[in-house]
Order: C-alpha cells, then structure tokens, then sequence
C-alpha cells in the first residue's frame, strides 16, 4: 500500500511538517498566551466592573479537568488533524508552502469569508444543540462551566469540537487560502474563542457569551460578530439584561 495514499498531488512530508509545526506553534502561543494574560487579570482582580457575575469563579475541580482534556486534545488531536487532514485538504485546494505571499485584498477577502462561514455554521450547529435532547446528549458538557475562563473553550463533547473544527477551517478550504491566512485566520479564531470565554465582559461579544453561560436557554448563540443574533433576535435578552445591569451601576453610582 503506498503510504501517502490520502495525500493529494503536490503534497510532500516536508511541507506537511512544516505546515503542521506553524500552525500548531500559532495554536499554542495564541490559546496559551490568551489564557494566561486572562488568568493575570483575573487572579490580580483587575478592571472589576468589567468582570463577569462579579468575578465568580468556576469551580478548581472543573478547571483542572477542562486542562487535563485540553493537554490531550492540543499533544495528540490537535497536530493529528493538521497534519492528516488539514494540509492534504489545502494541497488539494491548490496550496503550497512555498507559495508567493498573498496580496492584502486576498487577506481580507479571505478572512471575511471565513469569519461568515465560521459565524453561520457555529451559530446553527449551536443553536440546534439547544434542543432538549441534543444539549442532554451533547452540548450540556460546554455548559458545565456556568462561569467562564479560556480553558472552558474548548471544554467540550467531541462532537461538538467536530462541528466547531468544521465551522473554523471550512471558509479556508472553499477559499483555497494561502498558508499565510491560514496562520492568521488560526490566531484570529483562537483568541476570539479564548476572548468570548475569558470571564470578562470588556466588549460586547463577551459580554454576550459570558451571558450565554449563565443562562444557557436565553439566546446568544453565535460568535464574536454576533451577526445572526442580531438578524434572528436571539440576542434580545441579552439587550435587555445588559440595560438593566446599566441601570442598576448608575443607580448604585447615584446612591
Ligand atoms: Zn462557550
Ligand atoms: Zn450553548
């Protein structure tokens, strides 16, 4: 049997060590990076009014075992997928390492691309894992954290990190994009992630996620652009609540 069976033409070793090593390198730094900069601010108590349900924290238990799964995932799946799955579908997608360096429309267009694609099939996925039945089944794991943190992110029911890792890389592959937006849509979606679970609500998209935790069944169901929450409505209560919360600081500012 040949062993680069899976691999597409124009797909070498050396190319597939190289994309799997940089993007895996990016994953880490940003994911890390991020988490430990909100662990700071966090353990510092910074910024106060700007932390989520007052900076109550998970529980220590929850935080250690969503670590635990998060060392497995980002040694063993996490470099497994780049490798055997994610670079044979960019060099079917026309890439190369070797590429020239893409020009700064392309970026843009590519990243816009893949910002709605991530959007729209994390906000649908996520909504229907809503239903009684499948958020027993699958999506109650994600929701264990009523309070978040970064490492809360990715602390989730494999098949729903399956629809998550689809929903991230799928506007890459439909693009083709160059490996140079690969790189950079990775950091972008890896902090965004860490970002709206970071345990504070310094920008809106936090805010809304943090508030997704709190009150699982009260809407706010997609990313940081919070586009279809927006169209559908299902950001409503989130509005509502986030004026109350605006009324009672003034209040208490006044008192
Ligand atoms: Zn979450
Ligand atoms: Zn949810």
């Amino acid at each position: 049997m040949d062993w680069m069976f899976w691999m597409p033409e124009g797909g070498t070793w050396n190319e597939l060590f190289v994309f799997t090593a940089t993007l895996w390198v990016i994953h880490q730094t940003v994911s890390l990076g991020s988490a430990l900069l909100f662990k700071i601010l966090h353990d510092q108590e910074r910024f106060p009014t700007l932390r989520a349900q007052k900076g109550k924290k998970p529980s220590e238990e929850m935080v250690k075992s969503a670590w635990k799964e998060w060392i497995v995932n980002h040694i063993f799946s996490v470099p497994i997928l780049m490798a055997f799955v994610l670079y044979p579908l960019f060099v079917l997608r026309g890439g190369s390492i070797s590429a020239s360096l893409p020009s700064v429309m392309e970026v843009l267009v590519d990243i816009t691309v893949c910002v709605f694609v991530n959007e729209t099939i994390f906000y649908f996925s996520h909504r229907l894992l809503h239903n009684r039945k499948l958020f027993r089944l699958i999506h109650r794991k994600h929701h264990l954290f009523r309070q978040v943190r970064p490492v809360s992110s990715e602390y989730a029911h494999p098949l729903e990190n399956l629809i998550n890792i689809i929903a991230m890389y799928a506007g890459l592959v439909i693009m083709g994009s160059s490996f140079f937006t690969w790189g950079l849509w990775v950091a972008l979606r890896i902090y965004e992630t860490n970002d709206g679970h970071s345990g504070y609500e310094h920008i809106d998209s936090a805010s809304r996620h943090a508030f997704h935790h709190q009150y699982p069944h009260k809407g706010c169901y997609g990313t940081a652009i919070g586009f279809w929450d927006r169209v559908l409505g299902t950001d409503q209560n989130w509005r509502e609540w986030k004026e109350k919360q605006r009324v009672k600081a003034e209040k208490a500012a006044s008192a």
